[in-house]
């Protein structure tokens, strides 16, 4: 778990060479896709439905996805253009290259040969497997300290981040680890039975695959143990407020909080022994999950780590292992019907698309893949059209800051005070990942993924000793996705910057719908519930008074009293604590982005497009940017685990309670999203 990342957009977009080479705008005649309304649903009804329906009715989710939506549709576009520029770099590298382009090349080759990856079957595995059978208990902790640079997994998560009460330096991370179920909530409820059980058969599955001896039992200890590890765990919603995750200790601090585990060991194993300080996220936890440990048995750990070990390596080892792990992780789980093509297993091994903390996707090559994508795809003129929506973003959200009606004046001057310290990027990091001293090989898919994993830690254990680099990346240029993060930067990679999120050559109206929130989502998450904690020299500090927080608390309330009654699938209901933030960023980025279309039209009016207005096409390009569906599974994984509400929510959860969306689309009382003028939530 990281502790600083304070919100990113989403799972998932792009703008291709093809996008860019016309001008006209990628969706005709203007931006947006006038064929997707369904003009049967009234926009007071349901405004998502209005906007999408037709896409919807005539778009089915692909046998090899969970998801269907336009993003999905940017990133197949990029995906489509990476494959291209993998093909090309395999077919050149030879068998152990010296240039990044070789060695994404021979990488890329090396997965695609499936012929050499069935031969070498359960035999790629023995290192680690060897291993953990010869360990006594404390080798054991060492391999688990060592889960951050290799394929090892560990019941404690270490990560490396900004010293949040001294942003100057860097600090060491120690918190609860992650489950090999998607949330606590699957091991500890009723309604997750059926998971849980498959999840048993899947450790099965995976160890007999293994070779290892009594997989049956040992799978009913291994969900045991993981169920008393889920037990002794956080939850998501206690994990959202960052002033309880902050518990600076030295080892022998540590050792007191959480006796009988050996600490020196498990840090020993990550190579940080040295360490003086470590800060611990989930304190009251640790003692919980070290007393599991101390009370199990070392034979009940050692197959829990050869289980979860072959988890992890599974989609690169022999078809009956990916197979095990698709069965379980994409179908079950998800609801996928059919894997992925080999193709993009390969593209998400090297450095695919999905990687929304790259600090954690340590396995893979993913900078060098996005700087040969940005080289070839992302044109400078991007850069310069965001700076100009950028600004307008600030402007507005100054103004907004300035006039509520709820934020003391100390308060009100400490926002805008760190409203300026925001650095906007754009695209790509200036400064390339060096790669230079990893060996890639052709022949050795899963040694590539242990050396770079080993390369990938150092790199940011050696960074931390040093200064903070300002100018760091947590995404990589080809991720679908944007976030605020703790340098107070906000980051739009090159792969968020693609039609319908943003066009260059669309209507300017539907860009500040789209990205214009996308920008304001991001920039109030500096300022909300969880940016209050963080202030203009990015220390950790609440900067609010008890009346601004009082005051946020009541009127975030309403809102999540409207998203506690959507029921994505029967059942399953928004959990309003899990998502407040996220909705509070949707809610205040499209009111702002709203405000920054009228900044930019400069008192002029706004045009009329095929009977639209600009503000009705402000909101349309909302309600576009989030189109799309899933199956009930993967709506119920979602709906139980992320942050943000699914899709539809985004949309009919947040246009309600802006009063500009009233007047545009003539939405009165007796329409299903009417809500009256003094029920609607008002905070940014
Ligand atoms: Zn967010």
């Amino acid at each position: 778990m990281r502790a600083l990342t304070l919100a990113v957009l989403l799972g998932g977009a792009a703008i291709t060479s093809s996008a860019w080479a016309q001008a006209q705008p990628f969706y005709s005649p203007w931006g947006f896709d006038l064929t997707a309304i369904d003009k049967t649903t009234k926009p007071g009804d349901d405004f998502f439905q209005h906007a999408n329906g037709a896409y919807l009715a005539r778009t089915a989710i692909p046998a090899d996805r969970v998801i269907a939506s336009r993003r999905f549709e940017m990133t197949d576009r990029m995906e489509a253009d990476l494959k291209a520029i993998l093909e090309e770099a395999a077919r050149n590298a030879g068998a152990q290259p010296t240039d990044i382009k070789g060695k994404v090349g021979a990488f890329y080759a090396g997965f695609m040969d499936e012929a050499k990856v069935e031969q070498l079957g359960a035999a790629a595995l023995k290192p680690e497997l060897d291993a953990i059978r010869a360990a006594d208990r404390a080798s054991l902790v060492r391999l688990m300290g060592s889960s951050v640079a290799s394929l090892y997994p560990s019941p404690f998560g270490l990560s490396i981040d900004i010293d949040l009460k001294n942003p100057e330096a860097y600090a060491l991370y120690l918190g609860q680890g992650s489950l090999g179920l998607p949330d606590r909530d699957y091991y500890l409820k009723d309604s997750f039975a059926r998971q849980r059980e498959a999840y048993r058969a899947y450790a099965e599955s995976l160890l007999t695959l293994a070779g290892w001896p009594d997989a049956a039992a040992a799978s009913r200890r291994i969900l045991a143990l993981e169920t008393a590890l889920a037990e002794a765990s956080w939850t998501r919603v206690e994990q959202r407020d960052l002033t309880k995750q902050y518990h600076p200790v030295s080892p022998a601090e540590l050792a007191a909080l959480a006796p009988r585990f050996p600490w020196a060991a498990f840090l020993d194993g990550a190579g940080v022994a040295d360490r003086q300080r470590l800060v611990v996220t989930t304190d009251t936890a640790m003692p919980k999950l070290a007393a599991v440990l101390a009370a199990a048995q070392p034979e009940a750990i050692r197959e829990w780590m050869a289980f979860r070990t072959a988890d992890t390596a599974a989609p690169y080892l022999a078809k009956a292992f990916a197979d095990a792990n698709f069965q379980f992780r994409g179908k079950i789980l998800q609801g996928q019907e059919q894997p992925r093509p080999r193709w993009k297993s390969a593209m998400a091994a090297v450095g695919g698309t999905d990687c929304v903390d790259a600090s954690t996707c340590l396995g893979t090559m993913n900078w060098a893949v996005g700087q040969l994508y940005t080289d070839k795809h992302f044109p400078a003129a991007t850069k310069v059209a965001m700076q100009g929506l950028t600004t307008n973003l600030m402007k507005a959200f100054g103004n907004r800051i300035q006039a509520l009606d709820w934020m003391g004046p100390a308060t009100k001057a400490e926002a805008l005070k760190k409203l300026t310290t925001y650095q906007i990027k754009v695209g790509y990091p200036d400064k390339p990942r060096d790669y230079s001293n990893v060996i890639i090989r052709r022949d050795d898919v899963l040694g590539n993924v242990r050396r770079l994993a080993a390369a990938n830690w150092a790199f940011y254990a050696n960074r931390s000793k040093g200064a903070v680099d300002k100018s760091d990346w947590l995404m990589t240029p080809q991720t679908n996705n944007a976030y605020n993060g703790s340098l107070r930067d906000i980051v739009f990679p090159a792969g968020i910057l693609q039609a319908p999120i943003f066009d260059p050559n669309a209507d300017p109206a539907i860009n500040y719908g789209a990205i214009g929130a996308v920008i304001g989502h991001e920039l109030t998450h500096g300022f909300d519930d969880q940016g209050r904690t963080i202030d203009a020299a990015g220390a950790l500090r609440d900067w609010w008074t008890p009346a601004d927080a009082a005051e946020f608390k009541r009127r975030a309330a309403i809102l999540g009293a409207q998203y506690a009654k959507f029921e994505p699938v029967p059942g399953s209901f928004i959990n309003p604590d899990l998502t407040m933030g996220e909705n509070l960023a949707d809610l205040g980025g499209l009111a702002m982005a709203l405000d920054a279309y009228h900044l930019s039209l400069n008192g002029k009016p706004a045009p009329v497009l095929d009977g639209l207005t600009g503000d009705q096409r402000v909101f349309l390009g909302w309600a576009q940017a989030w189109a799309g569906k899933a199956t009930p599974e993967e709506i119920r994984r979602y709906t139980t685990s992320d942050p943000h509400s699914f899709r539809k929510y985004r949309v009919n959860g947040v246009v309600p309670n802006i009063d500009e969306w009233y007047a545009a689309f003539g939405v009165k009382e007796g329409d299903a999203l009417y809500i009256p003028k003094d029920k609607r939530a008002r905070v940014w």
